[in-house]
This record gives structure tokens, C-alpha cells and sequence, in this order.
């Protein structure tokens, strides 16, 4: 069946914040889809852990510096004792005129969305290449993977350079049974689009773009998250997929 190939039974993920919004999400759709799940969050992921129960395991880590990187992987394989999935979601965002921009906005945004992503993807890999069963890689990106956006130019830096390091770990790791994709959401309604979504004359703006007439839900993302985590992805490899109501396209 084919439906049988979208199953995540079995299979162990860890999804970076998991405590609210598309990362929410993101957990709960794959331990419907029969995964257990390793949510990491820097605060305590109490509302996914009610969605989901036991086969949600909170990990508290503040992905702003790698040196957690050590204990989100060991606790993954203390409690579930693999890993075949690690979603990279968790990120920030600063919106500041370019031209004031701060280093402190440059690099906190550069270490959680790039740096930590880059290093705990190291480290899962290496679990992935001993355990010799490949596994599943999912960043996140975002339409400013493709484009320019307006005062958010280390978030933009970030999230090209997401898409960029997608299709390089895939070059270098698919002959492992590593499969490296992300997913690049359009404009969701999250904390991340607060700010913007208060702004009327920005939101209006925005909304008058999207093709699909509605800014995204995290429901939105979750087909293609399951999609790329499980074997209905296996020879889909370096690609950045687009959940944007069609906004790329316009
Ligand atoms: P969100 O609700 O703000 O979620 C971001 C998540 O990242 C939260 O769980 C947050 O935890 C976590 N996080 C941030 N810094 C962290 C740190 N230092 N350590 C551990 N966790 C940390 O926004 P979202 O929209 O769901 O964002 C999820 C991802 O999608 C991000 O990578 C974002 O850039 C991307 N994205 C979003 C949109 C959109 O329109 N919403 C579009 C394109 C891409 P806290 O709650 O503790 O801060």
C-alpha cells in the first residue's frame, strides 16, 4: 500500500522547538503518523506533551550554544535508544533597519538558526552512519531562502545559507541513506509573524500577495514534514519545498 510507505511507526525523531507553533505541530503529526518523538525546547514543552503523551519525551536545551549538542543526542538515545529523524526548526528572528543593524542581532540570530543547526545535524549524521539504517533530515527554511525581505538581514543570511548547506550535506551524505531536505514555509500565523501580523499596513500587504488568500496554519506543513521524514521521501534528496499558499510563484 502506499499510504504504507508514509508511516513513521517505528521510527525515533527529534523536532527543535517543540513547545509552540510550526515545531508544535510538527511533533504531533509525526507520533500520529507512528513516531516517537524527542521535542526539544528551551522551555518546558508542556502543551505538546499534553497533544501527544507518552511517546513524547521533552529534551530542555537552549540551542543558542552547541554545547548542548552532547546531551540532546544522548538523551534521545537514553529514552528511545535510536535516532532516524531530526527536524531543525527551532529559530529567531530580528527585525531591525539594516543600515542600524546590531551585532548582538547578527550573531544570536547566525548561532540558532546555522550554527547549532549545522553542528547537532554533525552529530546526528555520525548516529545515522553507526547505527547504518540512514535516516532523515529536515530543515527548516523559509521564503527568505529565496528572497530578500525587509530588515531581517541576519535571518535572511541564516535561512539562504539553510537552503544552501541543505543540498551540500545531501551531496556528501546521500550515499549513506541520508536523505537532507527542509521545508520552506510561506507566512504562517506564529509568534514568529506576530510583530508583522500587527503591522496592518505590512499584514495587509502580505496577505494581498499570497495566491492561497490566508496566511499558512501550522496544519499546513505537517503533510510535507511526514512526507520527507518517512520512506515516501527515500530518493528525494538536497530539495527545499515551498508551503507557501503559492507565494513563490507569484
Ligand atoms: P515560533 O512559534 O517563534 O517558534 C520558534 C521555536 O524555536 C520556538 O519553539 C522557540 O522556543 C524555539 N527556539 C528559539 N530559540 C531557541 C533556543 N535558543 N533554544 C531552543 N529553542 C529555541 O515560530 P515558528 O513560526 O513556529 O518557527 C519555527 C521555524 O519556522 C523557525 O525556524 C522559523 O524561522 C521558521 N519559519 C517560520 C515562518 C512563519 O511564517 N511563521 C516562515 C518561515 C520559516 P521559545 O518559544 O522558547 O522561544
Amino acid at each position: 500500500m502506499i499510504l504504507d510507505s508514509f508511516s513513521l511507526k517505528g521510527k525515533v525523531a527529534i523536532v527543535t522547538g517543540s513547545n509552540t507553533g510550526l515545531g508544535q505541530g510538527i511533533c504531533r503529526a509525526f507520533a500520529e503518523a507512528g513516531a516517537q518523538v524527542a521535542g526539544v525546547s528551551r522551555r518546558p514543552s508542556t502543551e505538546t506533551r499534553q497533544l501527544i503523551g507518552d511517546s513524547f519525551h521533552n529534551i530542555i536545551a537552549d540551542l543558542s550554544t552547541c554545547e548542548v549538542i552532547p546531551q540532546v543526542v544522548q538523551e534521545t538515545l537514553d529514552k528511545f535508544g535510536r535516532i532516524d529523524i531530526l527536524v531543525n526548526n527551532a529559530g529567531i528572528i530580528k527585525r531591525q533597519d539594516s543600515i542600524e543593524f546590531s551585532e548582538e542581532n547578527w550573531d544570536s540570530v547566525m548561532s540558532v538558526n546555522l550554527k547549532t543547526v549545522f553542528f547537532l545535524t554533525q552529530a546526528v549524521a555520525k548516529q545515522f552512519i553507526a547505527q547504518g539504517s540512514g535516516g532523515k533530515i529536515i530543515n527548516i527554511a523559509s521564503m527568505l531562502s529565496y528572497q530578500g525581505g525587509i530588515r531581517v538581514p541576519s535571518y535572511t543570511a541564516s535561512k539562504s545559507a539553510i537552503r544552501g548547506i541543505t543540498m551540500t550535506l545531501a551531496n556528501e551524505w546521500a550515499k549513506y541513506g541520508i536523505n537532507v531536505n527542509a521545508v520552506a514555509p510561506g507566512y504562517m500565523a506564529t509568534n514568529n509573524t506576530q510583530q508583522l501580523r500587527q503591522d496592518e499596513e505590512r499584514s495587509a500587504d502580505i496577505l494581498a500577495r499570497i495566491p492561497a488568500g490566508r496566511w499558512g496554519t501550522p496544519a499546513d506543513l505537517e503533510g510535507a514534514a511526514v512526507f520527507l521524514a518517512s520512506a515516501a521521501s527515500d530518493y528525494v534528496n538536497g530539495f527545499t519545498l515551498a508551503v507557501d499558499g503559492g507565494w513563490l510563484g507569484r
